[in-house]
């Protein structure tokens, strides 16, 4: 049985690489019994775990999707202002991540980009070293990546284009209950597999005007992403007690607009007549019998 809120996904940022003020970087938070974590840090992710209350270093592990830099820009932030004393920081223990294929090497270099000031602040602000340590976990297949007290995720690859690999989704199973993070993919069978059945299923989307789409840069950006119509082909075989959309890749240009999402919505009606939400930052599901949508009050 879980208790209301023992179960909830956080959309944390809802944007792609756009400086967008109200959609934040791809980051979402996992809160599953007494764990909690942290699916890609995006830029911004600090802070909308700030605004919730939730201490950067209370975050068990940090699992990634794929290596786009709007998906990993905000890691240094999490990582290193996660470790300082004050009442947003506090971690004490090492920083867990885990990811496909690449994530050693990023986090090598951040040690070794932010080595000063991790040298400075052992030194002046007395720090524990055991609180700035990183550990890593890589994996190169779908599988468990992840279980404890009750929580087991599980990567799963997808597609987001032949040569941004690796790419993988997840599927966070805790009592009895599934949520699942497509990660950035174009229409893929692997996250029917894995979210067929599940309570929730995250999305990601993108779309252009008719006008727009004629441009070669727009076609290959939108390539590596799904259309709203091929996202309601997903829902529609998966079967979500609710879809619902994050990672809006809106695409404009100076003299066409980006597609509203009610655009969106009509597209993706064409294919799904299932429950479906559009995603906010700071937006809650809570999942027990039903899945509960909560709004952040500002
Ligand atoms: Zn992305
Ligand atoms: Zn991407």
């Amino acid at each position: 049985m879980t208790a209301t809120g023992d179960f909830k996904v956080t959309l944390l940022g809802t944007g792609v690489p756009i400086p967008s003020h109200d959609r934040f970087g791809p980051a979402t938070l996992i809160e599953a019994g007494d764990q909690k974590l942290l699916i890609d840090a995006g830029r911004g992710a600090s802070i909308r775990l700030n605004q919730l209350r939730v201490p950067m270093g209370r975050i068990d592990a940090l699992l990634l999707t794929h290596y786009h830099s709007d998906h990993t820009s905000g890691i240094p932030d999490v990582w290193l202002t996660g470790w300082l004393q004050s009442h947003f920081g506090t971690r004490t223990k090492p920083f867990r991540v885990i990811g496909p294929i690449g994530a050693k090497v990023l986090m090598e270099n951040l040690e070794r980009a932010y080595a000063l000031d991790i040298k400075i602040r052992i030194a002046d602000e007395k720090l524990p070293p055991e609180g700035v340590a990183v550990e890593v976990e890589e994996f190169d297949r779908d599988g468990v990546v992840y279980e404890r007290n009750g929580v087991r995720v599980i990567a799963f690859e997808v597609d987001h284009g032949d040569v941004i690999k690796p790419a993988y989704g997840y599927r966070i199973e805790y009592a009895g209950r599934a949520a699942v993070i497509s990660g950035d993919t174009r229409y893929n069978a692997n996250v029917i597999k894995y979210g067929t059945g599940a309570d929730l299923l995250v999305h990601e989307v993108a779309a252009a005007r008719p006008e727009l789409m004629q441009e070669a840069y727009i076609q290959r950006i939108v390539a590596h992403h799904v259309t709203p119509s091929e996202a309601g082909r997903v829902f529609a075989q998966a079967k979500p007690k609710l879809a619902a959309f994050t990672h809006f890749v809106m695409l404009a240009s100076e003299h066409i607009s980006a597609p509203s999402l009610d655009d969106v919505l009509a597209e993706t009606r064409q294919t799904y007549d299932g429950p479906l939400q559009f995603g906010e930052d700071l937006m809650a599901f809570e999942i027990g019998d039903t899945v509960a949508v909560r709004r952040h009050k500002r």
